[in-house]
């Protein structure tokens, strides 16, 4: 992205017209279409454990918030609830937890994994594909994960503004060592996905114009991004810095304007758009989103995995029908990769074109 280019993006933050939000929407919607179909994949997200060593100062999560109940789910339960929802027609899961990563923590969610493997479906003959979101581990540690199946991994930078990033976390954790685990995982062969938290204290429309910039440069497979929720219990709720005003309309702007971008990569509609608006996931999905991650942790554990106030859960019908409500479909009994990554490993020589050929610029579609 040039100068110019940047600036002209923060400009479309900067514009309050309505009428922006339409054509973007349109165009946003008119890429998607184009390169990756009608679509949306659901990966059956499994929160496995809400413990965690770090301590960001945004999650309800950090270990420094003794208000929640910590919880580790078993290993046949986790192995349960992934069947489940490969009988369900779902291929594809997320384990999510908090940082774990002690030898003992990683050899377990290995083992996990390795026997999620061995399954097969009866309906498409394959394994199911497993999408992991640890935090930051080593090189190691990533490597002995793929090693077990694991085929991608989603590490937020959660701002690509180093100064920020240092404001929202404590010293021990470094913006730095996030580029080098994101390198890691690329290095080894996962497919990549990162995104960043919006709305932010302190964030500006500059920061999210180069926030866009930075997941070109670093040429990622996919994209989580979401609007930040204060958490009541964090040490961010109580900063009085100044936030954008509306953080929901520009996280779709960031998403419209991402599908613009970057329009073969896998997008997620978060659960943090769909807690803060009724709309969140037509919206989300009409901007450009194709990926959905229905919570499939019990519903003992749902409000101990609590990264911010009011966070809400849609159930298997009600999200189907918003899908189909927003003109799409919900795709079942298909890994669902990121175009993006075959590209770019040369295993997809032309653009994947499922009903058109032409590529998505920003200068031809703004
Ligand atoms: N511990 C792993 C990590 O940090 O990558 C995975 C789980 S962590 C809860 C997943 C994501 O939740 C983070 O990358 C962060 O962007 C998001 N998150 C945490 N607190 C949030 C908040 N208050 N509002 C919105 N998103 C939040
Ligand atoms: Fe832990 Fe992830 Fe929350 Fe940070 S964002 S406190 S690493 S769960």
């Amino acid at each position: 992205m040039t100068h110019t280019s940047k600036i002209k993006i923060a400009d479309i933050f900067h514009n309050t017209d309505p009428s922006l939000d339409r054509q973007l929407l349109e165009k946003a919607d008119h890429c998607r279409r184009q390169h990756l179909g009608s679509a949306v994949y659901p990966r059956g997200l499994i929160e496995y454990s809400n413990c965690c060593r770090r301590n960001c100062f945004y999650c309800g999560l950090r270990r420094g918030n003794s208000l929640i109940r910590r919880y580790h789910l078993q290993r046949e339960q986790i192995i349960e609830l992934a069947l489940q929802a490969y009988d369900a027609g779902y291929q594809s899961i997320c384990l999510q937890s908090g940082e774990l990563s002690s030898s003992k923590e990683v050899d377990f969610i290995a083992d996990v994994i390795r026997t999620i493997k061995g399954y097969r479906s009866k309906n498409s003959g394959q394994g199911l594909g497993i999408t992991l979101s640890l935090g930051e581990l080593t090189y190691k540690q990533y490597r002995q994960l793929w090693e077990a199946g694991a085929h991608r991994y989603l590490l937020r930078i959660e701002t690509s503004n180093p100064l920020l990033f240092q404001k929202i976390h404590p010293p021990e954790q470094s913006y730095n060592r996030r580029l080098e685990c994101l390198d890691a995982l690329r290095e080894i062969g996962y497919q990549v996905g990162t995104g960043v938290m919006i709305g932010l204290p302190g964030q500006s429309y500059e920061d999210l114009a180069t926030d866009l910039e930075f997941f070109q440069a670093k040429d990622i497979d996919m994209l989580g991004m979401g609007p930040y929720i204060p958490h009541p219990d964090t040490p961010l709720a109580r900063q009085k810095t100044e936030f954008i005003p509306d953080a929901f309309t520009t996280t779709i702007r960031m998403l419209a304007l991402a599908r613009i971008l970057m329009p073969d990569i896998n997008m997620v509609a978060s659960t943090a758009l769909q807690s803060i608006h009724p709309d969140g996931l037509k919206l989300g999905l009409k901007a450009g989103a194709n990926i959905v991650m229905p919570v499939l942790t019990p519903e003992d554990n749902r409000k101990d995995y609590m990264l911010y106030a009011n966070k809400k859960f849609s159930n298997f019908e009600r999200l189907k029908h918003d899908i189909h409500e927003a003109g799409y479909e919900l795709t079942l009994w298909q890994w669902g990769d990121s175009p993006h990554y075959f590209k770019r490993q040369g295993l997809l020589t032309t653009d994947y074109a499922p009903t058109g050929d032409s590529t998505c610029s920003l200068r031809s579609r703004i």
